[in-house]
């Protein structure tokens, strides 16, 4: 061991290791960027500690090649927050580092923020102005603009009016307007001329005066209020509670499609700089806003998933809005969760953390049961909008029409008559493809487990992932020998092609991906919604979640058999979600009968009765139940390493392998078998499954574990990576 001018770095790249560099000079301050030769590439890397010892031979090491940062680039909770989150998630803490810094930054960019400038109005300008030309048309608008704003303009302001910054040059030069670098610090001063608050119900009032009282220390809760209960208001009084004690917040929302919606009506209530994360943004925006928030100059950000690690330089609150929201877990590389994230990081910076659903995870409401989140409830629609009647219709044997049943048919024609607008959703994540009857509603099952059997199209065969049995696809049904045996599963455009010719003198949208991958189309279509210029909406996942949609009325699920029977044991939760979610956007305005029909080859189906005789709570109760009688998540802490390759055989032997390490553990290992979907983009893929009734176990186990892999022959012959918390199975 030597003592000498060492750094140890998290350095970008897919090993789980740290990486030990000589420097000379001063020292590289931790938490700030270097830059180092890797291979034959440069690379931007974060200093974990300076002056530290090494156990490599000194000649060993290469010499870091540049100090980027000259002070920590992240406050200290982020930088903990990064290092707890590359640990517990098993990921190289390099590529965790670098997966949570803007992309400029990434690439080395200076940490600094470029001023912004203003220009004050001097006495001389003041009284220059009555001597100004009165055919110096631009002079005056200039003048004018700068009274009207208290004598201040700033660049924004400049751009809106077609002047540049160049051509104030002539009046710095006499004296007229000084220039200044602008004070962004803000300050919140409730402004008549914003929106004011709403007057909250009592079960509002009780969250509102529940949360307030912890404003400025950790506490997590969980509001549970039924669509359309109000949770934004409540929020939004929590969140100006934050900005009178000069704080910050941190709003987190599933989806890019819902941020313009929620910022809107932000920024109406609020006299505050507010900024919003989403993919659109250019680099340069994405940097600028990460550096105003870690300076202190923005009150509100809004983002998605990664907007978890943005730095706040007086972080007072973070809010987490529907937090079952799958898309707060990332699917692939760096496999967090930000909803599990924003807890761990509101104890960090001390502060309150809310998460609000009106269908809430059950890993939320365990965590009610153990005392970690505080519940609160809503009950009842805010306002005066009173709950959609839902009613489940019985397809069997009717005659559908791509999907549509004439019930179904005849009530979007009452609907639209009334000029309310009808949604009809079609679930496209729950194409769980199984076998069905059309005539009796038979269900391909598993003989050897609980479970239904996926359908293979292009082999013809039906497949258990949960014991490996394979069958052919039978010709007939079992049960009632008809022939009429489908695939479950429908699209959405023959659904529009059928809803245009049913309705002629309607309009009809879909929303779907492929509809709104154009960067507005999401924000262009709910606007539409919004003004009435469509009658009929076809939906998949992005219309469940937070839309007030005022004229919307009838909501028609086609096919809810899909969601019904799914391999994954989340199936329940995730189909009573989406339900639930969906039926609530029916009948949001006061006055309007709000109608749910929910089309089921299953009509009696537990789910379907438990759901809609009774409420998402008992149902959630249920499922808590089965998950603990079953040693399931969230009674159990699980992991699931994957692996693909060009052949199903190489995966299997990696896993075989990972598998044989963890035999020394007190880890409940499954597999491995081939995954749900086990061809995926060319690759055969394969999964191993691990768990444990304690999270420490499981995470000390998995410790040392995971990086000895990578020393595994057979690990590099495969793609392989390790999903902690998985939501997939
Ligand atoms: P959620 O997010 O819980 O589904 P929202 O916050 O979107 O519900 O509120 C639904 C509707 O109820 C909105 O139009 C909102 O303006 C209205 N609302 C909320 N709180 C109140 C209240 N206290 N009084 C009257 N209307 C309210
Ligand atoms: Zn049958
Ligand atoms: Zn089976």
């Amino acid at each position: 061991m030597q003592h000498q001018k060492v750094v140890k770095l998290a350095v970008p790249t897919p090993l789980r290791r740290t990486f030990d560099y000589l420097y000379t000079g001063a020292a590289p301050v931790t938490g700030g960027r270097v830059e180092v030769p890797f291979g034959r590439q440069s690379l931007v890397a974060t200093v974990l500690s300076s002056d530290t010892t090494t156990d490599i031979p000194l000649n060993k090491l290469k010499h870091i090649k540049r100090i980027i940062d000259s002070k920590p680039l992240l406050p200290d909770s982020i930088f903990k927050l990064i290092r707890f989150s590359a640990n517990y998630y098993q990921h190289p803490i390099g590529e965790v580092f670098s997966s949570c810094l803007p992309t400029l930054l990434k690439k080395g960019e200076a940490a600094e923020l470029e001023p912004e400038w203003q220009w004050r109005l001097t006495l001389a300008g003041e009284q220059a102005i009555p001597t100004l030309r009165k055919n110096a048309v631009k002079q005056q608008q200039l003048f004018q603009l700068c009274q009207e704003h208290s004598g201040l303009i700033d660049e924004p302001l400049l751009s809106q009016h077609d002047f540049t910054p160049s051509y104030l040059k002539t009046f710095e030069e006499k004296g007229w307007l000084v220039k200044e670098t602008k004070d962004t610090h803000s300050i919140y001063e409730p402004s008549p001329d914003y929106e004011q608050k709403l007057e909250l119900n009592a079960e509002q009032a009780a969250a509102v005066e529940t949360i307030s009282p912890h404003l400025g220390s950790f506490k997590g809760f969980l509001i549970d209020g039924v669509t359309g209960s109000g949770k934004t208001e409540i929020y939004m009084q929590l969140i100006e509670q934050t900005l009178r004690n000069k704080k910050q917040v941190l709003l987190l929302v599933p989806e890019i499609g819902l941020t313009p919606q929620t910022v809107k009506r932000i920024e109406r209530r609020f006299n505050v700089p507010i900024a919003m994360l989403h993919s659109g943004l250019t680099d340069k925006q994405r940097l600028n806003i990460w550096l105003k928030a870690r300076q202190g100059q923005l009150s509100i950000i809004i983002g998605t998933r990664s907007a978890l690690f943005t730095p706040l330089a007086e972080p007072g609150l973070i809010i987490v809005d529907e937090e079952h929201d799958l898309s707060y877990k990332q699917q692939d590389g760096f496999r967090y969760s930000a909803r599990d994230l924003a807890i761990v990081r509101a104890q960090y910076e001390d502060l309150p953390v809310v998460l609000g659903s009106a269908t809430p995870s059950m890993e939320s409401l365990h965590n009610v049961k153990q005392g970690k989140l505080a519940l609160l409830r809503l009950t009842k629609r805010a306002g005066e909008a009173k709950p959609p009647h839902i009613k489940v219709l019985d397809v069997r044997q009717r005659h559908l029409n791509q999907g549509l049943s004439q019930p179904l048919i005849d009530a979007m024609r009452q609907h639209l008559e009334l000029g309310q607008q009808c949604m009809i959703f079609l679930n496209r994540r729950g194409f769980a493809p199984t076998l069905m009857c059309h005539e009796c509603g038979w269900i391909a099952d598993c003989q050897r487990c609980d479970r239904h059997m996926t359908y293979h199209q292009r082999f013809k065969r039906l497949h258990c992932h949960h014991c490996d049995k394979q069958v052919f696809t039978p010709k007939r049904c079992p049960e009632c020998q008809s022939p009429q045996l489908n695939p479950v599963g429908l699209g959405t455009e023959r659904l529009e092609e059928a809803l245009k010719a049913l309705f002629p003198e309607h309009t009809v949208a879909r929303v779907d991906r492929d509809s709104t991958r154009r960067k507005d189309s999401m924000q262009d279509i709910v606007q539409a919604i919004k003004n009435d210029d469509i009658d009929i909406l076809i939906g998949t996942q992005m219309l469940a979640k937070g839309h007030h949609f005022p004229k919307l009325s009838l909501v028609g699920v086609v096919d809810t058999d899909g969601c019904l029977f799914s391999a994954d044991f989340r199936a329940t939760e995730r189909t009573a979600q989406l339900l639930t979610q969906v039926a609530g956007r029916a009948g949001r305005s006061k006055g309007m009968k709000g109608e749910v029909v929910i089309q089921s080859h299953h009509p009696d189906h537990p789910l379907l009765v438990n759901l809609f005789t009774q409420d998402y709570q008992t149902l959630s109760d249920k499922v808590l139940q089965e998950r603990e009688e079953a040693l399931l998540p969230p009674f159990a802490a699980m992991a699931i390493f994957r692996a693909e390759a060009n052949t199903l055989e190489m995966p299997m032997t990696f896993l075989n392998e990972v598998k044989q390490q963890l035999n020394h553990t007190q880890l409940t290992v499954f597999g491995p078998f081939p995954a749900p979907m086990p061809k995926r983009a060319g690759k055969m893929r394969a999964q191993l499954m691990v768990q444990h009734s304690q999270r420490k176990v499981l995470q000390q186990a998995l410790t040392p574990i995971t990086p000895s892999l990578e020393q595994l022959p057979s690990s590099r012959k495969v793609r392989w990576s390790i999903d902690v918390d998985p939501q997939e199975v």
